[in-house]
């Protein structure tokens, strides 16, 4: 079995692993880089009119024989770890007739994101991976197991052939909501098994606001009850273990949480998949309605679903009347400062700024200052501290482990053992 990281060795975001055996050619992930080659934030309008040999030129898309729409297909199938577009966000390229592997969640997230942001994916041959079951590829045979991060329902792989086992860890912590699923693979890890790809996106960043996801329950919950002016919320309507933990904390609270119409359209979707997220017709919930989102709901969802969740609609007379029982979900967009203006006297309103500080933009905090808003940061990583790298590397225990997804690959060798680095494209046949 020969492996190439085409991206991802050097890099977060981007990453692009090709797993071959004499008869079959696997993909494992296909993003979008989330930085250029001077490590200055990549800016994905760069994609736009220029043609698949224009890209692979400039090295965004990997150079992958069989694998674009103006190539003979010779790719067997693609695996898709999660749902975050540094690890899908350049499908729209590949051959139509490439099935491409994912999770239920990660399906639905995509789709969503398609309807609702500006990365509109084309159609694409999609196949639904159950979580419990391994399942074959030409003579590659893979085992899903589903890891705690904050991506919903993210995957890591198991593959085997010709006697050897490949496993790559995708995107994963240990101090999520699912952290029960980090400590199962590290009690009962995968065997023998001869080469490991592991992320280590947090390595030469750690700090740490908040230990974990409870941690961030737990502040919310004494912000909303110190409040005495509306509190905002900015998270990912997409983490899913963040909007949980929010909600939670405004039931122990009593507080109204607030959702856009983007947002319980996610947890909409979703909640086929586990019965335990949060709902627009939950205790508590309310929606406020944004005409650019009703407008894309109606257009390209349905209609229906907007009567629906109008029987939850919060309107601003009433958010002013309660604000400080209010903590409302938001982003900053144009919007904003609009809903600010809307706000009697918002001075002193808190911002629970819930995403990567690396997003917190000078402008917005400017902004907040000028608009005497209160922002604090609380939040955890979506990925794994060296600690639990630590352990989830021992419990597996591999002949080789390969650095992927991090900017200090160099600093492996000294953290774990059998470490062996590789240069993007080059050609390991795993021993
Ligand atoms: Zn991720």
């Amino acid at each position: 079995m020969e492996l190439i990281i085409h991206r991802g060795t050097q890099e977060i975001g981007g990453s692009c692993v090709e797993l071959k055996t004499d008869r079959t050619r696997v993909l494992i992930d296909l993003g979008m880089p989330l930085v250029n080659k001077d490590k200055k934030p990549f800016d994905s309008k760069i994609l736009e009119r220029k043609s698949i040999e224009d890209l692979k030129d400039l090295k965004i898309l990997p150079n992958i024989r069989g694998l674009y729409k103006n190539d003979e297909k010779d790719v067997d199938a693609i695996l898709i770890s999660h749902s975050h577009l540094d690890h899908y966000g350049l499908l729209n390229y590949v051959h139509p007739d490439i099935p491409i592997y994912m999770s239920q969640g990660a399906r639905e997230l995509i789709e969503i994101s398609s309807i609702f942001t500006p990365n509109k994916l084309n159609k694409i041959n999609t196949k639904i991976i159950d979580s419990k079951k391994a399942f074959s590829i030409g003579d590659i045979e893979v085992t899903p197991y589903i890891v705690d991060h904050s991506a919903f329902d993210a995957l890591a792989f198991l593959l085997e052939a010709d006697g050897k086992r490949l496993f790559y860890s995708g995107d994963f912590r240990g101090h999520g909501r699912k952290s029960k699923l980090f400590e199962k693979i590290v009690r009962n890890p995968p065997k023998d098994v001869d080469c490991l790809l592991m992320e280590g996106s947090t390595l030469g960043r750690e700090e740490q606001l908040y230990r974990d996801e409870i941690a961030v329950q737990n502040r919310i919950e004494q912000i909303l009850k110190a409040a005495d002016n509306i509190s905002f919320l900015f998270v990912s309507s997409q983490n899913i273990d963040r909007i949980v933990s929010a909600y939670k904390a405004c039931l122990k609270t009593d507080r109204i949480f607030v959702i856009d119409i983007y947002t319980a359209y996610i947890l909409d979707r979703l909640s086929s998949i586990s019965k335990h997220i949060p709902q627009f017709d939950w205790r508590n919930v309310r929606v406020k309605f944004y005409k650019n989102q009703a407008d894309i709901l109606a257009r390209e969802v349905s209609k229906k679903l907007l009567y629906r969740y109008n029987a939850k609609k919060i309107e601003m007379p009433e958010i002013n009347e309660q604000k400080n029982q209010i903590l409302m979900l938001t982003r900053y967009n144009s919007l904003f400062p609009r809903v600010i203006k809307s706000i009697n006297n918002p001075i002193g309103a808190k911002i629970i700024y819930s995403m990567w500080e690396g997003y917190l933009s000078n402008e917005f905090t400017e902004y907040c200052v000028q608009n005497g808003l209160i922002i604090e940061q609380v939040h955890s990583s979506g990925h794994a501290k060296s600690t639990d790298l630590k352990s989830f590397a021992s419990a597996i225990n591999p002949k080789t482990l390969i650095p992927i997804h991090t900017f200090e690959a160099k600093r492996y060798p000294a953290l774990f053992q059998n470490v062996k680095l590789l240069k993007n494209e080059e050609v390991f046949t795993l021993p």
